[in-house]
């Protein structure tokens, strides 16, 4: 079974390039059944904060990438860190170093001097016991000196490395605290993950990870390491570029769903597929799929995505996240009477929009009160000769069967008395129901307030 995992470092929000790392192991793990697990990396405990583990769950759960069983902390299992370190030393796989910081700094400056490779050589390695000083010590692993290894990575292939190139990596400080390259492999190992797919910024890490597996006879897990993500400008992404944070797509009104879709095809593809389905993904998602070259932020992209998924998405799931936005940007939730109008009116203003202010913006004709007070624009609208015309549509709608066709008959036959076409009658007919000129039709708008709400309306911007 397919074991993968997100494994963050909790020093900042939930960046974008994490959020796609988190949704390829998602994909992976959802599309066969698997688990997709969550480890927080909090070993540096200078950089580590709550706040931030806090945000990254946070970030996770807006995406709806749900993870199974309880996050695991990384130093809360520094123990069975340790533990592995001490197993290796009796095994003879690895060797207490007595090395102090000045003779590591004497030595690389010996190298330099002779142009000799500067990587450190402890003469520790093959030390006998009986010869150890009782004084603070590290533990190392003992890397091969000759041959060389190679990382059988999904995405870049092949990659070899010269054993040569590789130290003898420290396991566990002077202090008997783990380091991060050992407890990232003890914990793979022990969580039992299958797959890793991480940024290829840790390409490098894995040669120096297999060597903690190889010493501990280990299976070496599956590796994706996928390119980063690059700015518009194809340059690495940096702040300058902006929207760093997951957090901030989402107070940009963006739905999950499809903030998820276009994640996704930052760095995969699937034939000329742009816009599909969670379950499309799922099905779909494999590290063939996955690009060598950089996949570049797109916000075109995202926002036709967004189009495209609010039209299909269900309408009361939508008014929820619409809800869940309004809370997350501080703003008070919908009254109750205002729900029941919201949700018949959401095919209407969900059609087109690229953002839930773009929604909320369509529906304000829901969420506002009367008396509606006009904006400038419709105020204009609403003159005298127009508020003459929508006085006489009056007693045509207190009789009109309320369904579109009537309605469109109604209102058109007027127009057609007057000798307007009808956008001509729509608008100031907009001004009243709206108070502003950008709504959705006329039409939809009167369906969705119904005949009594209509004429009020229309009352109040005559009288
Ligand atoms: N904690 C690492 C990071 O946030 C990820 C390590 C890994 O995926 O192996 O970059």
């Amino acid at each position: 079974p397919v074991v993968t995992r997100f494994a963050p470092s909790p020093t900042g929000f939930l960046h974008i390039g994490g959020a796609r790392t988190a949704l390829f192991n998602w994909l992976y793990a959802r599309g066969r059944g698997g688990k997709f697990l969550l480890r927080i990396e909090d070993t540096d405990r200078e950089r580590s904060t709550p706040e931030a583990t806090e945000a990254i769950l946070k970030g996770l759960t807006w995406l709806g990438l749900d993870w199974d069983g309880d996050p695991v902390s990384q130093a809360a299992r520094a123990d069975r860190h340790a533990e592995v370190a001490h197993q290796l030393l009796s095994e003879g796989k690895a060797y207490k170093c007595f090395a102090t910081q000045d003779e590591i700094e004497t030595f690389r400056e010996a190298a330099r001097a002779d142009g000799r490779s500067t990587l450190y050589r402890s003469p520790w390695r093959d030390a006998d016991a009986a010869s150890h000083p009782d004084a603070p010590y590290v533990v190392r692993v003992k890397a091969p000196l000759e041959g060389e290894m190679t990382i059988r990575d999904q995405v870049q292939g092949d990659v070899r490395i010269r054993n040569d190139q590789l130290d003898d990596m420290v396991l566990l400080r002077s202090d008997g605290t783990p380091t991060y390259m050992l407890a990232v492999v003890v914990d793979d190992h022990d969580m039992g993950i299958t797959h890793v797919i991480r940024g290829d910024d840790h390409l490098n890490n894995a040669a120096r990870q297999m060597l903690v597996y190889t010493a501990m006879g280990w299976g070496v897990p599956i590796w994706a390491h996928i390119p980063l993500i690059h700015g518009p400008d194809g340059k690495k992404l940096s702040k300058r570029h902006g929207a760093l944070g997951v957090e901030e797509y989402q107070l940009m009104g963006y739905p999950a769903a499809a903030m998820r879709n276009y994640l996704a095809r930052l760095g995969w593809s699937h034939g000329d597929d742009e816009f599909f389905t969670d379950l499309q993904a799922q099905e779909w998602f494999d590290l063939k799929g996955i690009g060598k070259s950089p996949a570049r932020l797109d916000f075109k992209k995202l926002d036709h995505l967004t189009g495209q998924h609010m039209s299909v998405a269900n309408d009361a799931a939508l008014l929820h996240e619409l809800e869940q936005y309004r809370s997350a940007k501080g703003l008070p939730g919908f009254d109750n009477d205002k729900t029941e109008g919201l949700l018949a009116a959401m095919p209407t203003v969900k059609e087109k929009a690229k953002s839930f202010d773009q929604i909320l913006e369509k529906a304000y004709f829901i969420l506002t009160e009367r008396p509606i007070q006009p904006d400038e624009k419709a105020a204009k609208a609403l003159d005298d000769v127009s508020r003459g015309i929508l006085r006489e549509l009056t007693p045509r709608l207190q009789t009109a069967t309320w369904t579109r066709p009537e309605l469109e008959e109604s209102v058109g036959a007027l127009a057609q008395e007057h000798g307007l076409g009808l956008g001509k009658l729509a608008q100031p007919l907009r001004a009243a129901l709206a108070g502003r000129m950008a709504s959705p039709s006329v039409f939809d708008m009167m369906l969705v307030l119904g005949r009594a709400e209509t004429l009020a309306r229309i009352l109040d911007a005559t009288e």
